[in-house]
């Protein structure tokens, strides 16, 4: 993970966010490289679940047609939707305070170990917020700390084999804090809302506080009726939308696994209660399918369905995509995205009021005035099928995926290292991006083998034709060994090469990233090479 990361700053996919203050803790910036492979993902997604969408036949394994259309709706929303969704009262994590350092964390995030002192029959939970390669090192530095040993007493403690987190532990009574010196410093776990508050307005009084959106499902529900009226279509469909979402994490960490501020990309997608269970296996899976599509390997990738008190409170079923990201101990997973059947509680919470989610069938929430605790819209969200002429709520499938998890994964699976010979035939170590050519920042690389006999000129005039058709990257500079290393650190799938035969045949050398083939293409034929290659 340590080399990705530094990957990652070196070649310019991210940045930390307001480095030269020190940083912003949970906030990450996309560099040059970076941004073009985040626009590539959101634009893939884009394409192929809503513009590229073809509502004329259904597509395989699909029960049937459907149509999908997109909105892009505000950060900043009326605050009765997150009353009314479910945020204001339940989006929340538990976090623990040490009373020591007076540091907080996340309850379920906070890691450690096990560690038994023999001679003093004493033994000890030691945690650490250190990463899973470097934990058990830590723990033991902190554990001889504890007690006072020098490193020759090293083995007269025993550290346990497992991993836990300390929501897993009985009691918090045994636990070394991640910044305490003394045992029992933690507070017993509190809520905490996750939602960014802001207010609106110069005035600004509790009345006019808003949220920044968590999600961005929420505008998508509060817009349905909005879209059948313009749009006419029918049901099933889908809406898409992709946008920031912001949350206010404990302890952001995992690079930018865990940020407090990134995009998600979201289907809700409506129809008929009796469907709604085949639409749900379907979505699950074409979602999956996406991700090894798009170069993520199956070895690497889980479909995990949660158990019934996993379930989120309007949910009925939900499966997560996960992905076996290296900063994670082996054999575990982290969510990429989260394919929910949400049923109708959205739309009907956002028609009559916010739903009770322990009542079945649910109803509305009453405050203590025997009143809807928060009040609905009181529009009509339910669909008439013209048809059948049946008026019903209709239920919903959430396929809910996060941009920057999908391409952190993506980052991940790419990183490879393996052996290419040098200028000189020297078999050297190479560092290589395998991006799949869709989300590669740059597409190909042009080169003039040497800076004279004319090659220049016409690698600049390659250069402009492909740059009317995809990202392309021009170099010049230094030995063309190196500029091949540089390329293949970028991700980027050709190089195409002017050397002194492109002065007679007019032909061009194009590189495989992945394989080091080489072959000859003329330089007429070039632009239709690389874009039949880059699909
Ligand atoms: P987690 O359990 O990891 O906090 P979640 O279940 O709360 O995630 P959802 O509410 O289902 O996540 O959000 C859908 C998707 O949005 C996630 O699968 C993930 O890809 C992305 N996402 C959620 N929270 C974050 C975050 N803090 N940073 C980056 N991406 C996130």
């Amino acid at each position: 993970m340590d080399q990705i990361v530094s990957l990652c700053k070196r070649r310019g996919f991210l940045f930390q966010s307001s480095e030269i203050y020190g940083g912003i803790q949970g906030f990450w910036d996309y560099g040059p490289l970076g941004v073009e492979l985040k626009r590539n993902l959101k634009e893939a997604w884009w394409h192929d679940m809503i513009s590229g969408h073809n509502e004329l036949v259904a597509p395989a394994n699909a029960p049937g047609p459907f149509e999908m259309v997109g909105l892009d709706c505000t950060i900043i929303m009326h605050p009765q939707v997150w009353k009314c969704s479910g945020h204001y009262d339940l989006f929340h994590d538990h976090m623990v305070d040490c009373r020591e350092s007076k540091k907080r964390y996340r309850f379920d995030q906070v890691r450690g170990r096990w560690v038994e002192y023999a001679d003093r029959s004493q033994k000890i939970f030691v945690s650490t917020l250190a990463d899973i390669e470097t934990e058990l090192d830590e723990v033991r530095r902190r554990a001889m700390k504890f007690f006072r040993l020098r490193n020759k007493d090293a083995d007269k403690i025993s550290i346990s084999n497992e991993s836990l987190t300390i929501d897993r532990l009985d009691s918090t009574k045994e636990v070394l804090a991640p910044d305490a010196k003394n045992l029992d410093t933690l507070t017993e776990p509190r809520e905490f809302n996750l939602m960014f508050k802001t207010t609106l307005g110069a005035l600004g009084g509790e009345n006019d506080a808003t949220f920044l959106r968590p999600e961005t499902a929420q505008g998508i529900f509060v817009n349905f009726k909005n879209v059948l009226d313009s749009s006419r279509v029918k049901l099933p469909f889908g809406i898409g939308q992709v946008g920031k979402s912001f949350r206010n994490e404990i302890t952001p960490r995992n690079f930018t696994f865990r940020s407090r501020e990134f995009e998600q990309m979201e289907i809700e997608f409506f129809c008929h209660p009796d469907q709604s269970q085949v639409w749900y296996k379907y979505w699950r899976d074409r979602r999956m399918a996406w991700y090894t599509k798009l170069g993520l390997s199956s070895e690497s990738l889980i479909m995990r369905e949660h158990h019934q008190e996993e379930l989120a409170h309007y949910s009925v079923g939900t499966a997560d995509i996960e992905y076996a990201f290296p900063f994670l101990p082996e054999g575990e997973y982290g969510e990429l995205e989260g394919i929910a059947h949400r049923g109708d509680f959205d739309l009907r919470s956002h028609m009559e009021g916010k739903l009770n989610p322990a009542t079945r069938p649910m109803e509305v929430e009453l405050g203590e005035n025997g009143k809807a605790k928060y009040r609905g819209s009181g529009r009509d969200l339910t669909y008439r099928d013209e048809v059948t002429n049946e008026k019903f709520v209709p239920h919903v499938v959430e396929p809910s995926a996060g941009a920057d998890r999908g391409v952190l994964a993506f980052l991940c699976e790419a990183y490879s290292e393996d052996k290419a010979p040098d200028e000189k035939g020297k078999m050297q170590t190479r560092t290589v991006m395998k991006l799949h050519p869709r989300l590669a920042p740059i597409k190909a690389a042009v080169f003039p083998l040497v800076k004279k006999d004319g090659m220049p000129e016409i690698a600049r005039e390659i250069y402009g034709e492909l740059k009317k058709h995809m990202n392309v990257f021009y170099d010049e500079k230094g030995a063309v060994g190196r500029r091949y290393r540089r390329q293949d650190e970028a991700g980027t799938p050709y190089c195409v090469t002017v050397d002194t035969e492109s002065l007679n045949d007019k032909t061009v050398t194009i590189r495989d990233r992945d394989t080091l083939e080489q072959w000859r293409v003329k330089i007429d034929d070039v632009v239709t090479d690389l874009t039949s290659r880059i699909q």
